[in-house]
């Protein structure tokens, strides 16, 4: 996954005529670190249902150590997804508009990612995802959304065991057949 500097000018895909800014593009090393709260973690996984500009393959978790590195499923309020393949926007009432990859729940949850105060504001106080508002701003930034929410219950619930092999060997087949193309 790329490494942007947190409140960086986001310039990965479309951002419409907005200004869009980078949260959550972590490196490796000098983790800025704060323990959760439960409210951030809430406000982080409502943001996470809704995936945008959704890409094939995984980005893995840099962060976990080299053994335990995979694909990251995080499960919340008895539901669970699969994270590192998509981003999320989060909206602040004035319209400032944050990009970051959806593994960003699981930096926070599980690494204690300290997230930007100007960024947790706009959790806090922004368009809720799944509103009409939200949606709209959606739309106006030109991203990838429609078709992932709807399927979103469906597509996201956690494989078990061979599933899960089944899935990585798919995934490596499709990355495969891509370079080959
Ligand atoms: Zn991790």
């Amino acid at each position: 996954m790329a490494h942007f500097e947190d409140l960086s000018k986001y310039s990965y895909w479309a951002c419409g005529s907005l200004e869009v800014l980078n949260v959550g593009w972590l490196e490796q090393s000098g983790l800025a670190t704060a323990l959760p709260t439960g409210e951030h973690l809430d406000l982080l996984w409502e943001h996470c249902k809704i995936a945008v500009e959704q890409t094939r393959g995984f980005y893995l978790c840099l962060l976990c150590p080299e053994p335990q590195r995979g694909i990251v499923y995080a499960s919340r309020n008895g539901m669970s997804l699969h994270l590192g393949s998509a981003e999320i926007r989060v909206i602040s009432a004035d319209g400032r508009v944050y990009a970051a990859p959806n593994l960003i729940y699981h930096s926070v949850h599980t690494h204690h990612y300290k997230l930007p105060e100007e960024f947790v504001a706009a959790l806090q106080t922004g368009l809720v995802p799944g509103s009409k508002e939200y949606f709209e701003s959606l739309d106006a930034l030109g991203v990838d959304w429609k078709g992932l929410s709807t399927q979103r219950a469906a597509s996201q619930v956690v494989p078990k065991g061979t599933e899960i092999e089944a899935l990585q060997k798919l995934e490596t087949a499709l990355r495969i057949f891509r370079e080959d193309s």
